[in-house]
């Protein structure tokens, strides 16, 4: 399987940006680094793709702009630096997201929002409407209030980004780092170091390739990714680990070139796609063998190929797309079961002469169907 088969559909995507990227070669944070992330990120919401961001950087830049080294168990000071760099990079990030024209939105959590249900399902509508409203959410740690966070041992932005891509659903989890990728032994301290390329399972041999942190800047490690990429399995979310210093990863990633390392999930279909499937179709549109091969090709189903038409549904109700006996997909449709009964077998052209209205050319448009 190649990469673009081994990622599947990816409509919602988690970025995590880790310290060493953002502050790389720079007295507080690299300007160009921050940009090209969203111009990339605008790039892939223009496609229509959802993305949240999840930025460190707080401590690191808080600890250069107050001009403090802590001694390694130094938490308090490590908090006030978190205060006051967590502003500095959330208005870097704003400039960044102003200049591709995208607003964005600040997020901060501790590990006890993601245990309250409650906080958890109103936090995810926040984000939904974020979202609807072409908001790019960033999201970090609370490191200000809560201390468990800032350890060595238990809060990292690599497991927080984990659990934010499976609880919101997402597809994908692209963690950006300064390292390329996982490999069997510490590349900088092995030159025979292997590259992995691709993980199908997260075996024990995986869990024994990673090592401690890589930088002393930013908390995660390689650990603290693989123990990422179990939560993300576990919610059927793929995840890459790639290099920030490559141009264009997050554009060449997403498109399937073969960049860092990929761990597979099972699932391969939005999230959008593995609700449909387990939807209950309101009614049954029969099409014909070429609109069979215009779906099969991820092309919208229009409705010259549409031959007949049962049960009453409206737009926006899930139906069956069938082939005779054989069901070929379901589906959201742009008009309701009286609408394409009369439009079935014309050409888009008719639409607006048989209705007295158009709102689409086709029936169902490709992100609105999943084929069986
Ligand atoms: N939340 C921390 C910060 O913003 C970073 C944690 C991490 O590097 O994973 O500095």
């Amino acid at each position: 399987m190649n990469r673009k088969e081994l990622l599947g559909e990816v409509d919602r995507i988690v970025i995590k940006v880790g310290t060493s990227s953002i502050t790389k070669g720079c007295s507080t944070t690299s300007t160009s680094f921050m940009d090209s992330v969203a111009r990339q990120v605008k790039a892939l919401k223009d496609e229509g793709k959802e993305i949240l961001i999840v930025t460190s950087g707080a401590i690191g830049i808080g600890l250069k702009t107050m001009n403090v080294i802590p001694k390694p168990n130094e938490i308090p000071i490590k908090q006030a630096a978190a205060s006051v760099g967590q502003s500095i990079l959330m208005q870097k990030w704003n400039e960044s997201f102003d200049r591709y024209g995208l607003i964005t939105a600040q997020i901060l959590l501790t590990m006890d929002i993601y245990s309250d249900r409650e906080s958890t399902l109103n936090l995810n509508n926040t984000i939904d409407s974020l979202l609807e409203h072409k908001v790019v959410p960033i999201f970090n740690e609370n490191d200000a209030v809560c201390i468990k966070e800032i350890g060595p041992v238990f809060g990292d932005n690599d497991t927080l980004s984990a659990v934010i891509a499976s609880r919101t659903d997402a597809d994908l989890l692209l963690i950006l780092s300064d390292v390329d990728g996982l490999y069997d032994k510490n590349p900088k301290l092995y030159e025979d170091a292997k590259f992995i390329p691709t993980v199908e399972s997260i075996s024990r041999e995986v869990m024994d390739m990673a090592g401690d942190p890589t930088t002393n800047v930013g908390v995660g490690g390689m650990k603290t990714k693989i123990k990422a990429a179990i939560i993300c399995r576990d919610a059927g979310c793929r995840m890459i680990i790639a290099s920030s210093d490559v141009s264009d990863i997050i554009l060449k990633t997403v498109g399937g070139e073969d960049f860092g390392t990929v761990f597979v999930s099972d699932n391969l279909l939005t999230k959008k796609r593995r609700w449909l499937k387990s939807a209950c179709s309101h009614g049954i549109i029969d099409i014909d063998e070429g609109a069979v091969e215009a779906i099969s090709n991820h092309q919208s189903l229009l409705p010259i190929g549409i031959k007949g038409v049962e049960g009453l549904f409206n737009r926006g109700d899930v139906v069956s797309i069938v082939c005779g006996e054989k069901t070929i997909a379901k589906g959201i449709p742009n008009y309701n079961s009286d609408e394409i009964f009369r439009i079935r077998g014309l050409h888009s052209e008719k639409i607006e002469e048989v209705l007295g209205y158009k709102t689409h050319d086709d029936v169902f448009m490709t992100e609105n169907m999943v084929i069986f």
